[in-house]
């Protein structure tokens, strides 16, 4: 499996904590996205695509308790592990209630977050399996468990970097989305905005997935990015 699967949301408004875990975790590579408010958080964790989800309890809107109850009605089971800055029964308590699997002291030590993250995601692995499935856009069809892209009866060979990128896409299908945003998804929030690597990919990817069919499946918007649809 290749690290551009790991994929970790951190909701967390505190930009210190925000810097030490993301280059932390980048280098252990995971990909990291953030959110720095409750809803945002919502937002994103409702996508269902991460394998873990660091929730801070203290956020500018709603708190992280709220957070975590409006996700797990949302129907995400994703493994949450809670940040908070007191230590005390009632706090862990509430927390685990509100649907939290995991309860972690700030300040904490980087190796420690590490450690809590991989119980999590070895413990949601079959959950993560259910929601990993086979994605299919006109006769363009990607398995997210056995990693295969067909289109038609052709089987595609991607690296796993295109695999991502392509699996992004096919997450979202007809959206449009921007250089920025396929960065952060696929390469991780800390990449540098002005490298034309989303580019080059997507120019690596369209050869393998359109060059040889007639109806091109990936398209570029003039000015906001890319897409990838049948129409
Ligand atoms: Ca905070």
């Amino acid at each position: 499996m290749g690290t551009s699967y790991m994929r970790v949301l951190l909701v967390e408004d505190d930009e210190r904590i925000v810097n030490f875990v993301q280059r932390g975790l980048k280098a252990e590579g995971y990909a990291v996205e953030v959110a720095r408010s409750g809803l945002e958080g919502i937002t994103l964790g409702t996508e269902g695509k991460f394998q873990v989800i660091i929730l801070d309890i203290g956020l500018p809107d709603l708190n992280g308790r709220q957070v975590c109850e409006r996700l797990r009605d949302n129907g995400i089971n994703t493994p949450i592990l809670m940040l908070t800055a007191r230590d005390t029964v009632q706090d862990k308590v509430t927390g685990l209630r509100a649907g939290a699997d995991d309860y972690m002291t700030k300040p904490f030590a980087f190796e420690e977050l590490l450690a809590r993250i991989e119980v999590l995601m070895r413990r949601g692995g079959g959950e993560i399996k259910l929601e990993i499935k086979e994605f299919r856009i006109a006769d363009l069809i990607l398995n997210g468990e056995t990693h295969e892209v067909m289109r038609g009866e052709t089987l595609i060979d991607l690296t796993p970097k295109e695999f991502a990128l392509l699996e992004c896409f096919m997450r979202m299908p007809g959206k449009v989305l921007s250089r920025t945003r396929i960065l952060e998804q696929v390469w991780g929030y800390s990449a540098d905005p002005l490298t034309n690597v989303v580019d080059v990919y997507i120019r690596q990817l369209r050869r393998k997935i359109d060059d040889d069919f007639d109806i091109k499946l990936l398209k570029t918007v003039r000015g906001f990015g890319y897409k990838l649809d049948a129409s």
